[in-house]
């Protein structure tokens, strides 16, 4: 393998990406950047539109033996980049890779070179290309996929850059490494009246402030001294008209948990909260559940074979003292299948993921490609 050249390659994939972000479920040209890359390189098999705009590429061995799944996800977001000196900046007006999904594909771009160059011996592996992690529904409708029935992995693998982190330190964590989350969206309906006649109205607005004030401090009294944590993340009132007393409110929430179990009992006791202020104020409401993210759960079999990988490549293994508090809806994998997700670092001045002026690192690429052909190489000898 000349693995400058193959660098240079990935590099290139990269950028491209990086210039032509997409929305989640709106993927499209990056599955059709992706498919053509993965045709150049003799895979067995191609599955295209898994749940969305998924690509799954498959390798397979002569004899029977594990499946195994490496996961990447696909999607960008709706922020405006900031980094104007780069060449290859995004063309596509408020969204970028500030994930670094990007350089999750071109990680995982990396690994169809070397399948195809050397075949596995047993079993099959597949490289997923999976679309809409950011909003939590990409890898639960990959696996609901009539599509996904011949692809059932016995190990299921992933990877996260993590700014904060030196250059390709792995980072491992046994039993929950990310939390479970969950969006709430409360609609608080009561009466609008003339604002010269508020008495006649239903008016949700002191409702709505004392929810605001009363949701975050849930966590404290229902989980005890466990990760628990509610953002109200939005909240409406009304409309702008000043002859108008409002009648209807919403508030979005996002709650969170290290253990799917605690998370549950938070959202119960946000539903009891919300029913009883709006009882008190007479208030009709409605609760919407959406972004649901199961915690990621690692498995130490697989998590052995990451820190055996790792040191086999002299690359530093950190272990995490207390799970991440964001989510990754790679949990859906990890909820079903034998899994892990690890941290992959990606410098210690980077911005933070989301930020408008991340960047993924390209000295990253190969490495973290090498990486899990390394896990692979393990679980086929
Ligand atoms: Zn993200
Ligand atoms: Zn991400």
């Amino acid at each position: 393998m000349n693995w400058q050249k193959l660098e240079q390659e990935l590099i290139t994939l990269r950028h491209k990406l990086h210039q032509t972000p997409e929305l989640s479920d709106k993927e499209a040209g990056t599955a059709a950047k992706i498919e053509t890359f993965a045709r150049q390189h003799s895979p067995d098999q191609i599955i295209t539109q898994l749940g969305g705009h998924g690509i799954a590429v498959l390798y397979k061995g002569r004899e029977a033996g594990p499946t195994l799944l490496i996961r990447c996800d696909m999607d960008a977001l709706p922020i405006h980049e900031t980094n104007d000196d780069l060449d290859y900046r995004s063309t596509n007006a408020g969204v970028s890779h500030k994930c670094g999904h990007d350089g999750h594909m071109a990680i995982a771009a990396g690994l169809l070179p070397m399948l195809a160059s050397e075949k596995p011996t047993r079993g099959k592996v597949i490289i997923l290309f999976q679309p809409a992690e950011e909003t939590g529904e990409g890898a639960r409708r990959v696996i609901n996929d009539p599509q996904f029935e011949s692809l059932i992995p016995d190990y299921a693998f992933a990877l996260h850059n993590l700014p904060g982190y030196n250059l390709a330190s792995v980072i491992v964590g046994e039993n929950t490494f990310a939390s479970a989350s969950t969006g709430l969206i409360v609609k608080l309906n009561g009466r609008t009246a003339h604002a010269a006649e508020p008495e006649k109205a239903i008016s949700p607005a002191l409702a709505i402030t004392q929810l605001i004030q009363s949701l975050p401090l849930l966590p404290t009294h229902s989980t005890g001294k466990d990760f628990a944590l509610l953002t109200i993340i939005h909240a409406q009132l009304g409309e702008r008209a000043f002859g108008t007393t409002p009648g209807y409110a919403e508030l979005m929430i996002t709650l969170r948990a290290h253990t799917n179990k605690q998370l549950k009992s938070l959202c119960s006791s946000a539903e009891k909260e919300i029913r009883k202020v709006a009882d008190n104020h007479h208030l009709r409401t409605s609760m919407e559940w959406v972004e649901a993210f199961p915690a990621t759960l690692n498995h130490p079999d697989c998590n052995r074979e990451i820190i055996k990988a790792a040191n086999t490549l002299n690359l530093t293994v950190e272990n995490l003292k207390t799970p991440f508090r964001w989510s990754e809806d790679f949990g859906h994998f990890t909820h079903h299948f034998k899994g892990a997700l690890f941290g992959f670092g990606s410098g210690l001045n980077q911005p933070e993921l989301h930020n408008p002026a991340y960047n993924f690192p390209d000295e990253i690429i190969l490495k973290g490609s090498r990486l899990f052909y390394q896990i692979i190489k393990q679980i086929d000898h």
